[in-house]
């Protein structure tokens, strides 16, 4: 048999860190749907370089390029690596939850690859280790999440397969559906299925939902089990009132909220940012301010409202989503909530313009969601007015290497604005 191919799906263990580190921000499953378009906003936030040493301290030997090969695609699986380390990750991210459970203490020695024969003398040595890349919370946590989370992957296989032993399980399949995989772990054992041509072909169907994930199953159905779940680690985590509606930290203005358990560093989590005062006419129809109208006159209530962008997408999702009143005439806008946000060129982003076919330069092409989309947006590109766009607010541009800032303004005079730079031109 030829060696397996390094192609994997880094999604298959970026995921479940996405999972974990969401302790410092966005916390719940209910924060899941909201952020599942987001994950590379989450990336951006958290700092690639930050996570790929975290996947550097958990195991992986692969991913041996600077942070700025992988960009924000990491966290989509942008990166290669084996069956036996990624299978050797969770092997790892299980041991220390044992380990915190039985001593309640961290070991070096717990993160490492799969041993085939194990050496009695390395196993005495396990100096404890003052700063673990995760907190058994957020191991626990994010195995949690994987024993529940209803993934897009696997909507359709999810009853099938509902049955089954406690199990914190992930599939992914690698582009051009060269490779089907499978990941789970039990407190007894892990499990790594691998399903592809030994000789990378892809073929149509090579999913890991429906090539791997089968077989995984099959072989936690013939292990003995104890029945037993890892143990929760109360010591390090804390009941914590939350928001429903984003999963965020409970804030002031949230309106239902909930309590439930989450690691420690939840508590230093932001608070969630989409419950806002909105003031409102007596009928409740239009927005006012002091300076518009007399304050015996205003209704103020708290009013959930998400980021243009992200108010695009989740609004497709839920009906019930109230967008904000217009303003009252005469009443302005304090900038309180912003009307419109880049979706491409995200700010600070570096592009690289490559030729196309022909040998012509190509063009940027940027991208702005706008509350109301039928209002006229003007664009400008380093202060100089390039266009307007209506309804579709999709604007083609050239640009030389260096920095630039994009700035479009819309008819009601909200602004946004997008700097970045242009790296270099594909000659
Ligand atoms: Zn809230």
């Amino acid at each position: 048999m030829k060696p397996l191919p390094t192609s994997s799906p880094l999604g298959l263990f970026a995921d479940a860190l996405i999972q974990i580190r969401s302790e410092h921000g966005l916390t719940q499953l209910q924060c899941a749907e909201l952020i599942e378009r987001f994950p590379l906003k989450m990336l951006q936030k958290y700092d690639p370089s930050r996570f790929l040493e975290l996947l550097r301290k958990t195991g992986f030997t692969t991913f041996n390029k600077p942070a700025d090969h992988y960009g924000l695609s990491l966290i989509l699986g942008g990166g290669e690596t084996t069956l036996w380390e990624l299978t050797g990750a969770y092997a790892s991210l299980s041991r220390v939850l044992n380990t915190y459970g039985t001593s309640k203490k961290y070991y070096s020695g717990s993160w490492h690859p799969p041993v085939l024969i194990p050496d009695e003398h390395q196993i005495k040595e396990m100096p404890e280790d003052p700063d673990p890349p995760l907190s058994a919370a957020s191991i626990w946590l994010t195995y949690e999440a994987l024993q529940k989370v209803n993934r897009p992957e696997t909507e359709t296989g999810w009853q099938y397969f509902s049955s089954t032993p406690d199990l914190a399980w992930k599939t992914g399949t690698s582009f051009g559906f060269r490779d089907a995989w499978a990941a789970g772990t039990t407190p007894e054992y892990v499990i790594g299925v691998w399903v592809g041509n030994a000789d990378g072909e892809g073929r149509p169907g090579l999913t890991g939902m429906t090539a791997a994930a089968p077989l995984l199953f099959d072989l936690v159905n013939i292990m003995p089990s104890s029945g037993k779940w890892f143990a929760q680690p109360y010591d390090e985590m804390t009941a914590l009132k939350v928001c429903n509606l984003s999963g965020c930290r409970a804030g002031p203005d949230c309106t239902e909220t909930q309590e439930i358990m989450v690691s420690i560093n939840g508590e230093r989590s932001d608070m969630c940012p989409y419950h806002k005062m909105i003031h409102l006419n007596k009928s409740g129809t239009l927005q006012v301010n002091a300076d518009c109208v007399s304050p015996a006159d205003i209704i103020s209530m708290p009013w959930f409202v998400l980021p243009p962008a992200m108010e695009y997408f989740y609004r497709q999702k839920h009906p019930e989503y109230n967008t904000l009143p217009p303003f009252a005439p005469g009443c302005s806008d304090a900038g309180n909530v912003p009307a419109m946000e880049f979706i491409y060129p995200p700010p600070g982003i570096r592009i690289f313009i490559p030729r196309d076919q022909s040998g012509h330069q190509t063009r940027v092409i940027a991208e702005v969601i706008h509350r109301i989309p039928s209002k006229k947006i003007y664009w400008h590109l380093d202060n100089k007015f390039v266009g307007t766009t209506k309804l579709i607010h999709q604007f083609e541009f050239f640009a030389q290497s260096g920095d630039h800032i994009l700035t479009v303004v819309d008819e009601a005079g909200n602004s946004a604005k997008s700097s970045f730079k242009v790296t270099g031109l594909m000659e």
